[in-house]
């Protein structure tokens, strides 16, 4: 696990692009869905992604994570950002064809090395509005999104989570992923950037059975 990250809890937005819900076949939705990743997924730049044996299509999403500073609970979306310590890229790996075998996405999201995270940029250092995460494969671009075009902001979005369970110092928020999701395989290097601020770098690697 990475040693500079400990949260609660890792919370994480669907569809929340709409070139990407329409990508998989979904509309954009009227709130956010949320769902939540273990922390026993993560790991750190550099650490291999392992794909689990018998799981099928494994695929990167490159995103906007938020990492939470203070005590968040039912705080209001124009005082959001205060309890804001960090924003980092994130790879919200996903195991695709459990995900649509599933009524709910905790297998599909959940497996060890699923949830790599960079290391975190100060806000104050960060235009939000022009704030943009992009994805390579193997040195080649994959997905490239901007804040702006996100259906729910970042500061909503914190004030819609805190309304339903409170942020503790160190959780994680990450704010779903752009158009352009596709497949890892063993021995590809995938990379999520927030350009000039941040990038994560991971190796795949094949998990053996046991
Ligand atoms: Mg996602």
């Amino acid at each position: 696990m990475s040693p500079t990250l400990r949260p609660s809890k890792i919370v994480c937005v669907g569809r929340n692009y709409a070139a990407h819900a329409a990508e998989l076949g979904n509309d954009v939705p009227a709130e956010p869905i949320l769902f939540l990743k273990p922390p026993s997924a993560l790991i750190g730049p550099g650490e291999a992604i392992v794909l689990p044996p018998g799981a099928g299509r494994v695929d990167y999403e490159g995103e906007v994570g938020v990492l939470i500073g203070r005590r968040a609970s039912r705080v209001r979306e124009k005082e959001a950002l205060d309890f804001v310590k960090g924003i980092v890229p994130v790879n919200d790996v996903t195991a695709r064809e459990l995900q649509r075998m599933d009524s709910q996405w905790t297998r599909a999201k959940g497996f060890d090395t699923f949830c790599p995270v960079g290391d975190p940029v100060p806000p104050e250092k960060v235009d939000l509005e022009r704030l943009t995460v992009v994805t390579r494969l193997n040195g080649e671009e994959r997905q490239r999104g901007r804040a702006d075009q996100m259906v729910f902001s970042i500061p909503f979005l914190i004030s819609f989570i805190s309304h339903i369970m409170t942020l503790e110092p160190g959780d994680l928020v990450a704010t779903g992923t752009p158009e352009g999701i596709g497949p890892l395989a063993e021995g590809d290097v995938v990379e999520v950037e927030l350009p000039g601020l941040s990038s994560l770098v991971n190796p795949v690697l094949a998990g053996k059975e046991s």
